[in-house]
């Protein structure tokens, strides 16, 4: 029996018409969707996964939670977003044990995505978005965050304090099929 009516896929279906994403699926939080992405990541204990330390403690939780370890890259200081600088040190010391590069849009703000993207094509990890806070943000090229255009997952809060709510709450957008 689901729990999950008709307006579950109706949202899902919105949401992915506003992101020009694919694929959209409903979760709990975005603590759950960042949980779940982690596990269609693949991480693994041994592997690494780097963000932010500007953040809430989900995003880093939710890979703990996979028994994997957490590489904290520094921050830039005009945008408070993940530095490119930091991820590439980061990228050349650990190399291909780093299995996830997960950026904060912070305040929604948006991040260097395709630069980040660069440094992930190098060491073949996954992309995933921790947009929390950046529902109807765009990036610098225009395009709304959750297009998943230099990313494998974007994940949404609907939390209270987050721009929309649907009590708790939460969204993962991708364009991968397997993955979705
Ligand atoms: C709020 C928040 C989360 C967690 O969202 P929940 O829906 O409360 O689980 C994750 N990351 C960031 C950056 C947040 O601000």
């Amino acid at each position: 029996v689901s729990t999950a009516g008709k307006y579950v896929q109706m949202f899902e279906k919105k949401i992915s018409k506003y992101m020009g994403v694919k694929y959209a699926v409903s979760v709990t939080s975005c603590t759950a969707g960042l949980h779940v992405a982690m596990i269609a990541a693949k991480l693994k204990p041994g592997d690494i996964m780097v963000t932010s330390p500007i953040t809430f403690v989900s995003t880093a939780n939710s890979a703990l939670f996979t028994g994997c370890d957490i590489a904290f890259a520094d921050i830039d200081k005009e945008s408070i977003n993940i530095s490119i600088k930091s991820l590439k040190a980061l990228s050349d010391k650990f190399d291909k044990k780093i299995r996830a590069i997960v950026p904060v849009h912070f305040g929604g703000a948006p991040c260097e995505m395709e630069e980040i993207k660069k440094v992930s094509d190098n060491i073949n990890a996954k992309v995933i978005e921790d947009a929390a806070h950046a529902l109807g943000s765009r990036y610098k090229n225009g395009k709304r965050i959750g297009c998943c255009e230099n990313s494998s997952m974007t994940v949404f809060s609907f939390h209270p304090v987050k721009a929309i709510a649907t009590g708790e709450g939460g969204i993962i957008t991708t364009n991968d099929r397997e993955i979705y």
